[in-house]
C-alpha cells in the first residue's frame, strides 16, 4: 500500500495537518524521551499502510492535539473541516475512559460500539494509536504496563480481529504477550527460536520447488513467501498440544499468492500431486470463509525430506482482505472513486465486518446489567467462533462451545423456543451437544412448545439466554419443568422392623429400583420412607394396592420429585 512520506510530499492537506500537529506538540516528549510528535506520525503511517483516505490520515496526525495541547476542536474544524474534527473528537472521547474497574470498562466499550457503527475510521485511528503505544510500552512505568497490555489483548486485539485486520490483531497480541506472561514468553524464546530458524531455512529451500511446479503448469504465481507463526498464537496452540512443538506444522507456513480463485484450486491439486497431503488437514476457507471473512486454502503436506509443512494459497485480493480486513474494503471503495464515507459504508454493507458491527449495535441494547454485558461481549463477540450450517447450507456464526439450542435461537427466536430435538450431521444429538465448525445442524420444532429452564445451564450465547429467560418470565407456569425422576413413599406402620423386609420384598419383586430406605417417627408411630424410581400412574397404583394389603400398614402417602 501507499507510503506516508510520498503522501506528505504530494498532498497539501496532509502536509498542513502534519505542520499543525508538529507545532502543537512542540517541546512535548514521550516516555521514551522521543519528541511526542513521533507518535502522531507513527499513527498516521499505520493508517496510510492500511490504505485509508486523507481525512483519516489527517485525523491520525491530529489525534492528540485537542487532548494534549491548548488547541481546540473548533480550530481543527475551521482548519481541516467537519469530518476531520469529528474523527479527532471521536478518538479523544473513546480514549477518555481508562481501563479501571468494570464500570469504566463498560462505558468505554459502549463508546467503542457507538463509534464503530457511526464511523469506523474513528476506531481505526484508535487502533493505530494503540499499536504505537504498544510498540513503545517498554518505556512506561512497570505498574501500568500490565494494565495496558491486558486491555490490548482483551479489547483491541479481538476488535481488530473481528474487523478482519489479522496482521494488526496478531501484532497487538504479540506486543502484549511478554508483559502479561513474562515467564511463558521466556520459555518460548528459549525453546522455539532455534526451531524457527531451522524451519525458515527449510521454507527457503522449499519455495523454489513450488515456484517451478506452478509455472510449469501455467499458473502465474504472483508471489510466494513464508510467514513465521506469531509467538502469542503459537503459545495458545501449544497449550492445546501439551506444549509439544513437534505437533505444530505451521511454525513457518508457505504462502502462495495466485491470480484467480481457479488458480488457487489448481495450485492445490498440483502441489498434492508432488507432495501428498496429510488427511484431514486440507481446509477450504474459500468455499467456507472464517467468521471474520478470512478466505484461503490451507493444506499440510509431506514436503521434501518428509517434513510436514503448511501451505496457504490465495489470491492477492484475499490476501489484502486477510491482512487488512475492513480497511481493505474501505481502500477498495476509495480506489473505485467513492469519495464520501457514507457512500462507501453503504457500498460495503454486505461485508461480514459491517454486519458484525450492526449485530453488535443491536445486541448491546439488550443489556442493562454491566457485569453481564462485559461477560457476554467477551463470549458472544470476542471469543473464538465456529461456523455451523443449516440443511440448506446457510452459515450460522456462533461462539465456540455453542449448542444446538444456541444454533436454533440464532436462526430465529421462534425456532429456538419451540425446539424439541436436533440432528448433527444426520445423527440425533443431545440439545447440549457442543457444535464444531462445519457441523450441519437440523432443528426439530413443535408448535406451542416452550423453552425449558434447564437450557439455561448450557446455552452459550446471551441471545439464547435472554430469549429463554423472557419466555419463562412470560409464562412461569407453562415452562417445562424437569420431569420427576423419583417417587418417595411414606408408610405409616405399626411395627417398622418386622414390616421392612416385606415392603422391600414387594417392591423388588415388581422390578422397581429402590434408591433408599429409612425409618423415622417415634417407636409408637414409626414411618418407613422409601425412595424408588418414578412410576407411571397405573404401575404406582398397583404397587400401592399391594403394599396396603400388608398387615400393619396404616396409611401410605407418595410424592414424585
Ligand atoms: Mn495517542
Amino acid at each position: 500500500m501507499e507510503n506516508f512520506n510520498e503522501l506528505l510530499q504530494n498532498n497539501n492537506f496532509i502536509k498542513k495537518a502534519h505542520e499543525f500537529s508538529k507545532k502543537a506538540h512542540h517541546g512535548q516528549k514521550r516516555k521514551n524521551s522521543e519528541p511526542y510528535f513521533n507518535h502522531c506520525v507513527a499513527a498516521a503511517e499505520s493508517v496510510v499502510s492500511w490504505g485509508l483516505d486523507e481525512q483519516t490520515v489527517a485525523a491520525a496526525l491530529l489525534h492528540d492535539v485537542v487532548e494534549d495541547t491548548p488547541h481546540t476542536l473548533d480550530e481543527i474544524k475551521g482548519l481541516f473541516g467537519e469530518e476531520v474534527a469529528f474523527l479527532v473528537d471521536g478518538v479523544t472521547k473513546v480514549g477518555m475512559v481508562r481501563y479501571r474497574g468494570i464500570e469504566a470498562k463498560v462505558e468505554n466499550l459502549r463508546k467503542f460500539i457507538l463509534y464503530l457503527s457511526q464511523d469506523i475510521r474513528v476506531i481505526l485511528v484508535k487502533l493505530a494509536d494503540r499499536l504505537h503505544n504498544m510498540r513503545t510500552l517498554y518505556a512506561v512505568h512497570p505498574q501500568k504496563q500490565k494494565r495496558i497490555a491486558l486491555e490490548t489483548t482483551e479489547i483491541y486485539a479481538p476488535l481488530a480481529y473481528r474487523l478482519g485486520m489479522q496482521r494488526l490483531s496478531g501484532e497487538l497480541e504479540d506486543l502484549a504477550f511478554p508483559y502479561i506472561y513474562p515467564q511463558e514468553y521466556k520459555w518460548l524464546i528459549a525453546n522455539v527460536k532455534g526451531r524457527y530458524e531451522e524451519r525458515e531455512k527449510y521454507a527457503q529451500k522449499f519455495k523454489p520447488a513450488i515456484e517451478t511446479m506452478l509455472t510449469d503448469n501455467q499458473i502465474a504465481l504472483t508471489r510466494i513467501d513464508s510467514r513465521a507463526k506469531r509467538y502469542a498464537s503459537l503459545y495458545k496452540k501449544l497449550l492445546r498440544y501439551d506444549m509439544n512443538i513437534d505437533h505444530i506444522y505451521d511454525l513457518v507456513a508457505i504462502r502462495a499468492i495466485v491470480p484467480t480463485i481457479e488458480d488457487c484450486y489448481a495450485a492445490l491439486g498440483i502441489i498434492h500431486q508432488h507432495w501428498p497431503p496429510v488427511p484431514g488437514r486440507i481446509k477450504d476457507y474459500i468455499a467456507l470463509p472464517k467468521p471474520n471473512g478470512y478466505r484461503s486454502l490451507h493444506t499440510v503436506v509431506f514436503g521434501p525430506d518428509n517434513k510436514l509443512t503448511e501451505i496457504q494459497i490465495r489470491t492477492a485480493q484475499m490476501h489484502d482482505e486477510a491482512e487488512f480486513g475492513i480497511a481493505a474494503h474501505l481502500a477498495y471503495q476509495q480506489q473505485k472513486g467513492t469519495k464520501n464515507y457514507i457512500e462507501r459504508k453503504v457500498a460495503m454493507a454486505d461485508k461480514k465486518e459491517l454486519m458484525w458491527i450492526k449485530q453488535l449495535q443491536n445486541w448491546q441494547k439488550e443489556f442493562t446489567n454491566t457485569e453481564e454485558f462485559v461477560q457476554s461481549l467477551k463470549i458472544d463477540f470476542f471469543k473464538d467462533r465456529i461456523l455451523a450450517l443449516t440443511p440448506k447450507g446457510e452459515v450460522i456464526d456462533l461462539p465456540a462451545g455453542a449448542t444446538p439450542i444456541d444454533f436454533a435461537y440464532q436462526i430465529h427466536s421462534e425456532i429456538g423456543s419451540s425446539c424439541v430435538g436436533a440432528k448433527v450431521n444426520g445423527k440425533i444429538a443431545p440439545l447440549d451437544d457442543k457444535l464444531s465448525s462445519g457441523d450441519m445442524v437440523e432443528i426439530n420444532v413443535q408448535k406451542s412448545k416452550k423453552p425449558s429452564a434447564s437450557w439455561l445451564d448450557f446455552v452459550k450465547t446471551s441471545h439464547a439466554r435472554n430469549h429463554i429467560k423472557a419466555a419463562l418470565r412470560q409464562s412461569p407456569d407453562s415452562f417445562i419443568k424437569e420431569p420427576p425422576k423419583k417417587t418417595e413413599l411414606k408408610l405409616a406402620v405399626k411395627n417398622s422392623i418386622g414390616l421392612l423386609k416385606d415392603v422391600t420384598g414387594i417392591i423388588s419383586r415388581s422390578h422397581i429400583d429402590i434408591h433408599s430406605v429409612n425409618t423415622q417417627g417415634s417407636e409408637k408411630a414409626p414411618i418407613i420412607k422409601i425412595v424408588i424410581d418414578v412410576l407411571l400412574k397405573d404401575k404406582l397404583e398397583k404397587l400401592l394396592a399391594k403394599l396396603k394389603k400388608l398387615k400393619g400398614v396404616e396409611t401410605i402417602t407418595h410424592r414424585a420429585f
